[in-house]
């Protein structure tokens, strides 16, 4: 994609706001007690409420009201005592009702924020808003034998709750919105929000972006993509829009206001509708429904049920075990992850040799093979022994990393793979002893190199009692033996 130079790129400012539609993890439908479960036969999860048959009244779903209010708090916003559900009228055949319910001028919650890592420094991200709305049915356009012809419906996913988190436009770069929804997913998975199985479609998401010369005031015409549905193409389509936009202006030309399409096999944009064609969806309160009320109780209920969120628990790592700022996010990219690695750090009693024993060893062997940390056939009790083992000094940790592929592909404890390798680290003065003594006795030149003041030849005689023991002397030990033996 060379639509522009990275000069002329960098003469402008791209300006970026994100709204994202989160399905909540409710076991039944907003307005109705249909199940959410995915993958049922098509038009079998239905009833006559969400399939919007004539008579059939709403009735709203405590448990996605506390899921939306979950999520408000968890993205710092504030709860609306009163909320009202509006109809959004448009016409589509997944859309059986004619209508989505949703909320309009008076969200669930409005004024929050986001906090991401850009630039080397926190920057807070503004939410706008979150509202509840019910999603729409499907349309599937092929892998019929008429798929030519006719398009078909499964209503199923009709009815199912979900919120819509709109940002301020506060994002600078493709880089920073991809941030943006990595920590968005991770703050709504760690307060059981949703699931935010992107494969499932239950997080997606409309960019809205622009771009203005880098010092100016004003805001440019923006373009709204959508429906992009993975990170990794919402970062792309933002930068292939961006330099589009570019391209447009430093030629003369202007952006027009409109809605694009993101195609995944180009890894471009195009249009899709302008704004003379945009939707005008004749907002009005929904009448079915009376207005939401959250109450100071419930709403205090809710806000004392909260669990550590993840910016919280990245703080609390840093700050109380002394973990480095990448060590932090990688021990919290899951709720699983966070809470095996405290085991591992606690059984240990070393945080921070178990930081580095989590995110390198164990998450390279899950890694290679796909396996969550759920899955680790190495428990936390048990790596949290081996990093303990380390810690006392029983083996090296040269020692330990021989041992861990073991560990890990028999399940097997530390000790037992000790026990029976008899690769327990020789720490025992006299054993030692005769090693080094061996070591000084084939080196004469080295110990005389040493003794006239060529101190850097310790380093050589350490690793070849080192090898001498097959790795299973203890290192310190045999630095404080060799200095005391060379006088
Ligand atoms: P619309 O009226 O088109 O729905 P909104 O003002 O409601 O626009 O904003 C929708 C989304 O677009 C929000 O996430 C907002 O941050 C973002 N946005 C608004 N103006 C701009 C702009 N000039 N450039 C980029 N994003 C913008
Ligand atoms: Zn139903
Ligand atoms: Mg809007």
């Amino acid at each position: 994609m060379d639509l522009v130079t990275p000069e002329l790129l960098a003469k402008y400012e791209p300006v970026i706001g994100l709204e994202v539609h989160v399905q909540l993890a409710t076991r039944t439908k907003i307005f109705c007690s249909c199940p959410t479960s995915f993958g049922a036969p098509p038009n079998t999860n239905v009833c006559p409420v969400c399939l919007g048959l004539p008579g059939a009244l709403p009735v709203l779903s405590r448990e996605a009201v506390e899921l939306g209010v979950r999520a408000a708090l968890a993205l710092n916003c504030h709860v609306r005592a009163m909320s009202r559900f509006a109809r959004k009228n448009y016409f589509y055949p997944d859309l059986p009702k004619g209508y989505q319910i949703s909320q309009y001028d008076e969200p669930l919650a409005e004024n929050g924020w986001v906090e991401i890592a850009g630039d080397g420094r926190h920057k807070r991200i503004g939410i706008t808003r979150v509202h509840m709305e019910d999603d729409a049915g499907k349309s599937i356009h092929d892998g019929f034998r008429d798929s030519d012809r006719y398009s078909y419906v499964d209503l199923n996913r009709c009815g199912t709750p979900l919120i819509e988190i709109v940002s301020e436009p506060d994002l600078r770069s493709a880089d920073e919105a991809y941030a943006y929804l990595t920590e968005l997913k991770q703050t709504l998975q760690f307060a059981e929000v949703s699931t935010c199985d992107m494969e499932k479609g239950h997080l997606r998401c409309d960019a809205n972006v622009s771009v203005r010369l880098r010092g100016a005031e004003k805001f440019g015409t923006k373009a709204e993509v959508k429906n992009v549905n993975s990170f990794r193409f919402v970062k792309q389509a933002l930068e292939y829009e961006i330099a589009r936009q570019v391209a447009l202006l430093a030629g003369g030309g202007k952006v027009d206001q409109e809605t694009r399409l993101f195609n995944p096999n180009t890894g471009e944009t195009v249009g899709m509708r302008s704004k003379e064609h945009a939707h005008d969806y004749r907002y009005f309160p929904e009448p079915d429904l009376a207005p939401l009320r959250i109450s100071e109780s419930w709403l205090a209920a809710i806000r004392a049920s909260m669990p550590e969120l993840p910016a919280q628990k990245r703080a609390r790592f840093i700050e109380g075990y002394g973990l480095r700022d990448y060590d932090a996010q990688v021990l919290t990219s899951t709720r699983e992850v966070s809470e095996f690695y405290e085991t591992v750090a606690r059984v240990s009693g070393d945080p921070r040799t178990a930081a580095n024993w989590v995110s390198t060893e164990l998450m390279g062997l899950l890694n290679a093979e796909g396996k969550p940390v759920t899955e680790s056939p190495v428990s936390a009790e048990r790596l949290g022994e081996l990093v303990g083992l380390i810690k006392s000094g029983a083996i090296s940790n040269k020692l330990a990393k021989e041992i861990f592929p073991k560990m890990f592909s028999t399940g097997e404890a530390a000790s037992v793979i000790i026990e029976r390798e008899g690769l327990k680290q020789i720490s025992d003065a006299g054993a030692l002893e005769q090693i080094v003594d061996g070591v000084l006795a084939a080196n004469p030149k080295q110990v005389e190199q040493y003794r006239g003041g060529k101190s850097t030849v310790l380093g050589f005689l350490v690793g070849q009692v080192m090898k001498a023991s097959r790795g299973q002397a203890n290192p310190q030990k045999v630095n404080e033996l060799l200095k005391a033996k060379l006088g």
